[in-house]
Protein backbone atom coordinates (compact mmCIF):
# COMPACT_ATOMS: atom_id res chain seq x y z
CA UNK A 1 0.00 0.00 0.00
CA UNK A 2 1.03 3.25 -1.12
CA UNK A 3 1.93 5.15 2.37
CA UNK A 4 3.59 8.87 0.67
CA UNK A 5 3.34 10.63 -2.64
CA UNK A 6 4.33 13.69 -4.09
CA UNK A 7 2.24 15.79 -5.81
CA UNK A 8 3.05 17.80 -8.99
CA UNK A 9 0.25 20.89 -9.83
CA UNK A 10 -1.12 20.18 -5.82
CA UNK A 11 -2.65 24.16 -6.32
CA UNK A 12 -4.50 22.89 -9.29
CA UNK A 13 -8.10 21.10 -9.86
CA UNK A 14 -7.06 17.53 -9.69
CA UNK A 15 -3.80 18.77 -7.27
CA UNK A 16 -6.42 20.14 -4.68
CA UNK A 17 -8.88 17.26 -5.19
CA UNK A 18 -5.62 14.77 -4.26
CA UNK A 19 -4.44 16.75 -1.06
CA UNK A 20 -8.05 16.19 0.40
CA UNK A 21 -7.70 12.35 -1.01
CA UNK A 22 -4.10 12.16 0.91
CA UNK A 23 -5.68 13.52 4.05
CA UNK A 24 -8.76 11.04 3.89
CA UNK A 25 -6.37 8.51 3.35
CA UNK A 26 -3.93 9.93 6.26
CA UNK A 27 -0.79 9.66 3.01
CA UNK A 28 2.59 11.72 3.95
CA UNK A 29 3.28 14.13 1.64
CA UNK A 30 6.94 14.40 0.75
CA UNK A 31 6.54 17.02 -2.22
CA UNK A 32 4.13 19.57 -3.87
CA UNK A 33 4.23 22.30 -6.72
CA UNK A 34 2.81 25.63 -8.06
CA UNK A 35 3.99 27.43 -11.60
CA UNK A 36 2.59 30.68 -9.06
CA UNK A 37 0.18 30.26 -6.52
CA UNK A 38 1.58 31.35 -3.35
CA UNK A 39 -0.99 31.60 -1.32
CA UNK A 40 -2.12 28.24 -1.82
CA UNK A 41 0.61 26.58 -1.90
CA UNK A 42 1.79 28.08 1.51
CA UNK A 43 -1.37 26.67 3.29
CA UNK A 44 -0.96 23.29 1.46
CA UNK A 45 2.70 23.41 3.16
CA UNK A 46 1.56 24.42 6.24
CA UNK A 47 -1.04 21.77 6.14
CA UNK A 48 0.96 19.05 4.67
CA UNK A 49 4.36 19.50 6.11
CA UNK A 50 5.97 18.71 2.71
CA UNK A 51 9.81 18.52 2.72
CA UNK A 52 9.68 20.69 -0.96
CA UNK A 53 7.66 23.03 -2.12
CA UNK A 54 8.73 23.43 -5.89
CA UNK A 55 7.71 26.62 -7.28
CA UNK A 56 8.27 27.47 -11.47
CA UNK A 57 7.83 30.74 -11.00
CA UNK A 58 11.03 32.43 -9.75
CA UNK A 59 9.41 35.54 -8.09
CA UNK A 60 6.32 33.39 -6.45
CA UNK A 61 9.15 31.15 -5.30
CA UNK A 62 10.95 33.91 -3.56
CA UNK A 63 7.68 35.21 -2.00
CA UNK A 64 6.96 31.37 -0.69
CA UNK A 65 10.23 31.40 0.67
CA UNK A 66 9.93 34.56 2.74
CA UNK A 67 6.32 33.45 3.75
CA UNK A 68 7.87 29.87 5.23
CA UNK A 69 10.72 31.08 6.68
CA UNK A 70 9.60 30.08 9.62
CA UNK A 71 9.85 26.43 8.74
CA UNK A 72 12.31 23.91 7.88
CA UNK A 73 10.41 22.99 4.57
CA UNK A 74 12.64 24.24 1.28
CA UNK A 75 11.19 26.14 -1.46
CA UNK A 76 12.96 25.41 -4.47
CA UNK A 77 12.56 27.34 -7.91
CA UNK A 78 12.39 26.85 -11.82
CA UNK A 79 11.64 24.00 -13.66
CA UNK A 80 14.45 21.48 -12.30
CA UNK A 81 13.04 21.89 -9.13
CA UNK A 82 9.83 20.31 -10.84
CA UNK A 83 12.21 17.20 -11.43
CA UNK A 84 13.22 17.21 -7.87
CA UNK A 85 9.94 16.94 -6.37
CA UNK A 86 8.81 14.14 -8.70
CA UNK A 87 11.77 11.98 -7.18
CA UNK A 88 11.94 12.86 -3.54
CA UNK A 89 13.42 10.65 -1.38
CA UNK A 90 10.68 8.63 0.50
CA UNK A 91 7.52 8.90 -2.10
CA UNK A 92 6.54 5.72 -3.50
CA UNK A 93 3.90 7.37 -5.79
CA UNK A 94 3.87 10.41 -7.73
CA UNK A 95 0.47 12.33 -8.94
CA UNK A 96 1.08 14.10 -12.09
CA UNK A 97 -1.86 16.90 -11.90
CA UNK A 98 0.23 20.03 -13.47
CA UNK A 99 -1.66 20.81 -16.92
CA UNK A 100 0.78 20.29 -20.17
CA UNK A 101 3.44 18.82 -22.03
CA UNK A 102 5.69 20.43 -18.64
CA UNK A 103 4.86 17.29 -16.82
CA UNK A 104 7.03 15.14 -19.31
CA UNK A 105 9.86 15.19 -17.85
CA UNK A 106 9.10 14.96 -14.29
CA UNK A 107 7.48 12.19 -15.25
CA UNK A 108 10.29 10.26 -16.80
CA UNK A 109 12.63 11.22 -13.86
CA UNK A 110 9.72 9.41 -11.55
CA UNK A 111 9.75 6.52 -13.87
CA UNK A 112 13.14 6.06 -13.48
CA UNK A 113 13.39 5.84 -9.96
CA UNK A 114 10.59 3.01 -10.29
CA UNK A 115 7.79 5.42 -8.64
CA UNK A 116 4.09 4.69 -8.77
CA UNK A 117 2.87 7.34 -11.53
CA UNK A 118 -0.49 8.53 -10.42
CA UNK A 119 -0.97 10.05 -14.01
CA UNK A 120 -3.13 13.06 -14.94
CA UNK A 121 -1.39 14.75 -16.99
CA UNK A 122 -2.14 13.10 -20.53
CA UNK A 123 -0.39 15.56 -22.45
CA UNK A 124 2.76 13.71 -21.63
CA UNK A 125 1.33 10.47 -22.96
CA UNK A 126 0.17 12.12 -26.01
CA UNK A 127 3.57 14.10 -26.65
CA UNK A 128 5.92 11.01 -25.90
CA UNK A 129 3.13 7.83 -24.81
CA UNK A 130 6.14 4.90 -26.65
CA UNK A 131 8.95 6.36 -24.42
CA UNK A 132 7.09 6.76 -21.14
CA UNK A 133 5.61 3.65 -21.41
CA UNK A 134 8.90 1.50 -22.54
CA UNK A 135 10.27 3.42 -19.82
CA UNK A 136 7.61 2.25 -17.09
CA UNK A 137 8.53 -1.10 -18.32
CA UNK A 138 12.19 -1.16 -18.14
CA UNK A 139 11.90 0.31 -15.18
CA UNK A 140 9.34 -1.76 -13.33
CA UNK A 141 7.19 1.73 -12.87
CA UNK A 142 3.51 1.50 -12.75
CA UNK A 143 0.68 3.64 -14.36
CA UNK A 144 -2.13 3.91 -12.78
CA UNK A 145 -4.48 6.23 -14.84
CA UNK A 146 -6.47 8.90 -13.47
CA UNK A 147 -8.13 10.25 -16.14
CA UNK A 148 -11.27 9.14 -15.14
CA UNK A 149 -11.98 7.27 -18.21
CA UNK A 150 -8.91 5.63 -18.41
CA UNK A 151 -9.14 4.74 -14.74
CA UNK A 152 -12.72 3.43 -15.70
CA UNK A 153 -10.92 1.02 -18.67
CA UNK A 154 -7.69 0.52 -16.25
CA UNK A 155 -10.76 -0.85 -14.06
CA UNK A 156 -12.69 -3.08 -16.03
CA UNK A 157 -9.41 -4.85 -17.50
CA UNK A 158 -7.76 -5.41 -14.42
CA UNK A 159 -7.36 -9.17 -14.23
CA UNK A 160 -7.83 -9.62 -18.19
CA UNK A 161 -5.23 -9.73 -19.69
CA UNK A 162 -5.71 -10.88 -23.43
CA UNK A 163 -9.16 -10.83 -23.20
CA UNK A 164 -9.76 -7.28 -24.63
CA UNK A 165 -11.75 -6.40 -28.06
CA UNK A 166 -12.78 -3.11 -27.96
CA UNK A 167 -12.16 0.08 -25.76
CA UNK A 168 -15.66 2.23 -25.71
CA UNK A 169 -13.98 5.69 -24.31
CA UNK A 170 -17.09 8.12 -23.45
CA UNK A 171 -17.12 11.80 -23.15
CA UNK A 172 -20.49 14.11 -22.13
CA UNK A 173 -19.62 15.97 -25.15
CA UNK A 174 -18.77 19.12 -23.49
CA UNK A 175 -20.85 22.38 -23.08
CA UNK A 176 -21.29 23.26 -26.84
CA UNK A 177 -22.97 19.75 -27.06
CA UNK A 178 -25.27 19.93 -30.05
CA UNK A 179 -24.25 23.61 -31.20
CA UNK A 180 -23.83 24.05 -34.64
CA UNK A 181 -20.20 25.92 -36.03
CA UNK A 182 -22.08 29.09 -36.58
CA UNK A 183 -23.32 29.00 -32.89
CA UNK A 184 -19.91 28.39 -31.24
CA UNK A 185 -17.89 31.13 -33.45
CA UNK A 186 -18.80 33.47 -30.53
CA UNK A 187 -18.09 31.47 -27.51
CA UNK A 188 -16.09 33.05 -25.12
CA UNK A 189 -13.29 31.68 -22.84
CA UNK A 190 -16.07 32.27 -19.91
CA UNK A 191 -18.55 30.08 -21.81
CA UNK A 192 -16.16 27.38 -22.50
CA UNK A 193 -14.99 26.60 -19.20
CA UNK A 194 -18.36 26.01 -17.53
CA UNK A 195 -18.94 22.29 -18.21
CA UNK A 196 -21.95 20.90 -17.30
CA UNK A 197 -20.40 18.06 -15.62
CA UNK A 198 -17.10 18.20 -14.31
CA UNK A 199 -15.05 21.11 -12.90
CA UNK A 200 -11.96 21.41 -13.67
CA UNK A 201 -8.58 23.82 -14.74
CA UNK A 202 -9.39 26.19 -17.71
CA UNK A 203 -7.17 24.55 -20.22
CA UNK A 204 -8.66 21.06 -20.01
CA UNK A 205 -12.30 23.09 -20.02
CA UNK A 206 -11.23 24.57 -22.95
CA UNK A 207 -10.12 20.84 -24.50
CA UNK A 208 -13.50 19.58 -23.11
CA UNK A 209 -15.48 22.00 -24.64
CA UNK A 210 -13.93 21.61 -28.32
CA UNK A 211 -13.80 17.84 -27.80
CA UNK A 212 -9.40 18.10 -28.15
CA UNK A 213 -9.71 16.35 -24.65
CA UNK A 214 -11.26 13.19 -26.12
CA UNK A 215 -9.11 13.25 -29.16
CA UNK A 216 -5.79 13.72 -26.43
CA UNK A 217 -7.89 10.90 -23.99
CA UNK A 218 -8.11 8.50 -27.63
CA UNK A 219 -4.68 9.22 -27.75
CA UNK A 220 -3.66 8.36 -24.36
CA UNK A 221 -5.54 5.38 -24.58
CA UNK A 222 -3.99 3.69 -26.99
CA UNK A 223 -0.84 4.32 -25.27
CA UNK A 224 -1.72 3.32 -21.61
CA UNK A 225 -3.37 0.09 -22.92
CA UNK A 226 -1.34 -0.77 -26.23
CA UNK A 227 -4.67 -0.77 -28.90
CA UNK A 228 -4.55 0.53 -32.10
CA UNK A 229 -7.41 3.19 -33.11
CA UNK A 230 -9.22 0.78 -34.44
CA UNK A 231 -9.80 -0.80 -31.28
CA UNK A 232 -10.98 2.45 -29.27
CA UNK A 233 -14.68 3.79 -30.17
CA UNK A 234 -15.51 7.11 -28.74
CA UNK A 235 -19.16 7.41 -27.49
CA UNK A 236 -20.84 10.57 -26.29
CA UNK A 237 -22.89 10.08 -22.90
CA UNK A 238 -24.18 13.50 -21.99
CA UNK A 239 -24.94 11.90 -18.36
CA UNK A 240 -21.08 11.21 -17.31
CA UNK A 241 -22.33 8.09 -15.09
CA UNK A 242 -20.43 5.43 -17.36
CA UNK A 243 -16.61 6.80 -17.12
CA UNK A 244 -15.86 4.19 -20.10
CA UNK A 245 -16.18 0.39 -20.74
CA UNK A 246 -14.71 -2.18 -22.78
CA UNK A 247 -15.85 -5.08 -25.32
CA UNK A 248 -14.41 -8.48 -24.11
CA UNK A 249 -13.80 -11.26 -27.20
CA UNK A 250 -16.64 -13.08 -26.10
CA UNK A 251 -18.77 -9.70 -26.82
CA UNK A 252 -19.47 -8.89 -23.41
CA UNK A 253 -19.28 -5.35 -22.19
CA UNK A 254 -18.18 -4.15 -18.89
CA UNK A 255 -18.18 -0.71 -17.84
CA UNK A 256 -17.34 1.50 -14.78
CA UNK A 257 -20.10 3.94 -13.38
CA UNK A 258 -20.04 6.46 -10.72
CA UNK A 259 -21.13 9.78 -9.29
CA UNK A 260 -18.43 12.39 -11.49
CA UNK A 261 -16.18 12.89 -9.25
CA UNK A 262 -12.38 12.76 -9.44
CA UNK A 263 -11.82 12.03 -6.08
CA UNK A 264 -12.57 8.50 -7.17
CA UNK A 265 -10.22 7.63 -9.73
CA UNK A 266 -7.14 9.77 -7.78
CA UNK A 267 -7.99 7.43 -4.74
CA UNK A 268 -7.89 4.24 -6.74
CA UNK A 269 -4.81 5.51 -8.54
CA UNK A 270 -3.43 5.37 -4.97
CA UNK A 271 -4.99 2.36 -3.28
CA UNK A 272 -4.83 0.32 -6.58
CA UNK A 273 -4.89 -2.65 -6.11
CA UNK A 274 -6.55 -2.30 -3.21
CA UNK A 275 -9.88 -0.58 -2.98
CA UNK A 276 -10.78 1.63 0.38
CA UNK A 277 -13.85 3.65 1.90
CA UNK A 278 -13.98 7.15 0.34
CA UNK A 279 -15.87 9.94 1.05
CA UNK A 280 -17.70 10.62 -1.73
CA UNK A 281 -21.32 10.62 -3.28
CA UNK A 282 -22.90 7.57 -4.22
CA UNK A 283 -24.46 7.04 -7.55
CA UNK A 284 -28.61 6.34 -6.70
CA UNK A 285 -30.15 4.78 -9.88
CA UNK A 286 -33.61 5.38 -9.19
CA UNK A 287 -32.18 9.58 -9.74
CA UNK A 288 -31.49 8.70 -13.27
CA UNK A 289 -34.85 9.16 -14.64
CA UNK A 290 -33.70 10.78 -17.69
CA UNK A 291 -32.09 7.50 -18.56
CA UNK A 292 -28.14 7.08 -19.64
CA UNK A 293 -27.71 7.68 -23.50
CA UNK A 294 -25.12 7.05 -25.99
CA UNK A 295 -23.96 7.81 -29.41
CA UNK A 296 -21.44 8.08 -32.10
CA UNK A 297 -19.70 11.72 -32.28
CA UNK A 298 -20.44 13.83 -35.52
CA UNK A 299 -16.72 14.33 -36.53
CA UNK A 300 -17.37 16.96 -39.14
CA UNK A 301 -18.94 18.96 -36.30
CA UNK A 302 -16.17 18.11 -33.89
CA UNK A 303 -12.94 19.10 -35.76
CA UNK A 304 -10.86 18.90 -33.64
CA UNK A 305 -11.62 15.39 -32.49
CA UNK A 306 -11.06 13.71 -35.66
CA UNK A 307 -8.18 15.73 -36.19
CA UNK A 308 -6.79 14.17 -33.26
CA UNK A 309 -7.55 10.56 -34.51
CA UNK A 310 -5.54 11.51 -37.63
CA UNK A 311 -2.60 12.73 -35.69
CA UNK A 312 -3.31 9.06 -33.20
CA UNK A 313 -3.12 7.21 -36.71
CA UNK A 314 -0.14 9.24 -38.25
CA UNK A 315 1.94 9.22 -35.19
CA UNK A 316 5.98 10.04 -35.12
CA UNK A 317 5.50 13.98 -34.47
CA UNK A 318 2.23 14.51 -35.29
CA UNK A 319 0.75 13.90 -31.61
CA UNK A 320 3.52 16.35 -29.84
CA UNK A 321 2.54 18.94 -32.36
CA UNK A 322 -0.80 18.74 -31.83
CA UNK A 323 -0.42 19.04 -28.59
CA UNK A 324 2.25 21.33 -28.15
CA UNK A 325 0.03 24.02 -30.76
CA UNK A 326 -3.27 23.41 -28.79
CA UNK A 327 -1.65 24.20 -25.58
CA UNK A 328 -0.28 27.60 -26.89
CA UNK A 329 -3.39 28.05 -28.64
CA UNK A 330 -5.87 27.37 -25.93
CA UNK A 331 -3.91 29.91 -23.59
CA UNK A 332 -4.26 32.76 -26.32
CA UNK A 333 -7.93 31.93 -26.49
CA UNK A 334 -8.63 32.10 -22.34
CA UNK A 335 -6.54 35.38 -22.69
CA UNK A 336 -8.89 37.11 -24.81
CA UNK A 337 -6.32 37.10 -27.82
CA UNK A 338 -7.69 34.38 -30.87
CA UNK A 339 -11.27 33.47 -31.03
CA UNK A 340 -12.60 29.76 -30.27
CA UNK A 341 -12.86 28.74 -34.13
CA UNK A 342 -8.88 29.72 -34.26
CA UNK A 343 -7.74 27.11 -31.87
CA UNK A 344 -8.79 24.54 -34.49
CA UNK A 345 -7.59 26.49 -37.38
CA UNK A 346 -4.35 27.22 -35.78
CA UNK A 347 -3.65 24.15 -34.64
CA UNK A 348 -4.79 22.03 -37.68
CA UNK A 349 -2.02 24.68 -39.45
CA UNK A 350 1.06 23.20 -37.30
CA UNK A 351 -0.14 19.91 -37.96
CA UNK A 352 -0.10 20.18 -41.28
CA UNK A 353 3.12 22.08 -41.73
CA UNK A 354 5.14 19.90 -38.44
CA UNK A 355 3.33 17.15 -38.38
CA UNK A 356 4.82 14.30 -40.88
CA UNK A 357 8.58 14.06 -39.16
CA UNK A 358 9.15 10.72 -37.26
CA UNK A 359 9.51 11.37 -33.43
CA UNK A 360 12.20 8.30 -32.32
CA UNK A 361 13.26 9.82 -29.34
CA UNK A 362 13.06 12.28 -26.56
CA UNK A 363 15.16 15.14 -28.46
CA UNK A 364 13.25 14.91 -31.45
CA UNK A 365 9.82 15.39 -29.92
CA UNK A 366 10.65 17.95 -27.87
CA UNK A 367 11.88 20.10 -31.02
CA UNK A 368 8.58 19.34 -32.60
CA UNK A 369 7.02 20.40 -29.56
CA UNK A 370 8.96 23.60 -29.40
CA UNK A 371 8.43 23.91 -33.29
CA UNK A 372 5.07 23.46 -32.98
CA UNK A 373 4.74 26.47 -29.91
CA UNK A 374 6.70 28.92 -31.92
CA UNK A 375 4.34 27.99 -35.36
CA UNK A 376 1.05 28.59 -33.65
CA UNK A 377 2.59 32.21 -32.22
CA UNK A 378 3.79 33.08 -35.49
CA UNK A 379 0.47 32.27 -37.13
CA UNK A 380 -1.02 34.91 -34.92
CA UNK A 381 1.81 37.46 -35.94
CA UNK A 382 2.33 37.39 -31.96
P1 LIG B 1 -5.18 23.20 -13.34
O1 LIG B 1 -4.95 24.24 -14.36
O2 LIG B 1 -6.31 23.35 -12.41
O3 LIG B 1 -3.84 22.99 -12.47
C1 LIG B 1 -2.60 22.87 -13.07
C2 LIG B 1 -1.52 22.77 -12.01
O4 LIG B 1 -0.25 22.77 -12.68
C3 LIG B 1 -1.48 23.95 -11.05
O5 LIG B 1 -0.91 23.54 -9.84
C4 LIG B 1 -0.55 24.93 -11.78
O6 LIG B 1 0.03 25.89 -10.91
C5 LIG B 1 0.47 23.96 -12.32
N1 LIG B 1 1.13 24.45 -13.54
C6 LIG B 1 0.54 24.96 -14.63
N2 LIG B 1 1.45 25.31 -15.55
C7 LIG B 1 2.66 25.02 -15.01
C8 LIG B 1 3.99 25.19 -15.45
N3 LIG B 1 4.29 25.73 -16.65
N4 LIG B 1 5.00 24.78 -14.64
C9 LIG B 1 4.71 24.23 -13.45
N5 LIG B 1 3.47 24.05 -12.96
C10 LIG B 1 2.45 24.46 -13.75
O7 LIG B 1 -5.29 21.82 -14.16
P2 LIG B 1 -6.16 20.53 -13.81
O8 LIG B 1 -5.96 20.13 -12.41
O9 LIG B 1 -7.53 20.71 -14.32
O10 LIG B 1 -5.47 19.45 -14.77
C11 LIG B 1 -4.19 18.92 -14.49
C12 LIG B 1 -3.92 17.76 -15.44
O11 LIG B 1 -4.87 16.74 -15.17
C13 LIG B 1 -4.08 18.11 -16.91
O12 LIG B 1 -3.16 17.39 -17.69
C14 LIG B 1 -5.49 17.64 -17.23
O13 LIG B 1 -5.64 17.28 -18.58
C15 LIG B 1 -5.59 16.41 -16.34
N6 LIG B 1 -6.96 16.06 -15.95
C16 LIG B 1 -7.73 16.94 -15.25
C17 LIG B 1 -9.03 16.63 -14.88
C18 LIG B 1 -9.85 17.55 -14.05
O14 LIG B 1 -10.96 17.17 -13.63
N7 LIG B 1 -9.40 18.75 -13.74
C19 LIG B 1 -9.64 15.36 -15.28
C20 LIG B 1 -8.73 14.48 -15.99
C21 LIG B 1 -7.45 14.84 -16.31
P3 LIG B 1 -0.76 27.30 -10.60
O15 LIG B 1 -1.77 26.96 -9.56
O16 LIG B 1 0.30 28.21 -10.13
O17 LIG B 1 -1.36 27.73 -11.91
MG1 LIG C 1 -11.18 12.50 -18.90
Amino acid sequence: MIQSISILGSTGSIGRQTVAVAEHLGLTVRAITTNRNVRLAEEQARRLHPALVAVTDAAAAKELRVALADTDIAVESGERALCEAAVISGAQAVVTAVSGAVGLRPTLEAIEKGRRIALANKETLVCAGEIVMRSAQQYGAEIVPVDSEHSAIFQCLTGRAGELKKILLTGSGGPFRGWTRAQTASVTPEQAVKHPNWSMGAKISVDSATMMNKGLEFIEAMHLFGVTPDEIEVLIHPESVVHSMVELVDGTVIAQLGVPDMTLPIQYALTYPARTESRGDRLDFTQLTNGLHFYAPDLDALPCLALAMRCARAGGAAPSVMNAANEVAVGLFLSHKIGYHMIYDSVAAAVEALGAGPAPDLDTILAADRAAREFVTAYFHL
